[in-house]
């Protein structure tokens, strides 16, 4: 299902844009508007999944895709040495603002842990 009012199916449909740096028929991957980190892209399955709480059996396949995607853009960039985050925020307190779900992959710094 995709959402009119969700901003990620609408860059999923191309209606807003992104700087997109790999897509295919499942998945997406753009540059964050916020970066948090000098490498701070976003990965986005194209169905409408609104958080991990939300996901369906059904969901395995898109999300596994998601995970691999998330790898080959952090290899690509460059960051398999140094390293990378790959974040998936759930709900409100814990950060989540956008609910289509997404993979935050960060590197390019030393990340502290644990998360604030
Ligand atoms: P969340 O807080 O839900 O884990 O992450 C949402 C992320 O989406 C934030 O890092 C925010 O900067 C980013 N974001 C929100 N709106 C847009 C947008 O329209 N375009 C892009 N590229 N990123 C966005
Ligand atoms: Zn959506």
């Amino acid at each position: 299902m995709n959402d009119q009012n969700c901003i990620f199916c609408r860059i999923a449909s191309g209606e807003r844009p992104a700087r997109v740096i790999y897509e295919d028929d499942r998945c997406l991957a753009f540059h964050d508007t916020n970066p948090q980190a000098p490498m701070h892209v976003l990965v986005i399955p194209r169905a409408h999944i609104a958080s991990l709480s939300e996901m369906k059996e059904t969901d395995e396949a898109a999300l596994g895709r998601l995970m691999l995607v998330a790898a080959t853009v952090a290899h690509e960039q460059g960051l398999d040495e140094s390293g990378f985050r790959t974040v998936i925020n759930t709900g409100r307190e814990a950060g989540q603002s956008v609910f289509h779900i997404h993979a935050h992959v960060l590197g390019g710094r030393r990340l502290s842990w644990p998360p604030g």
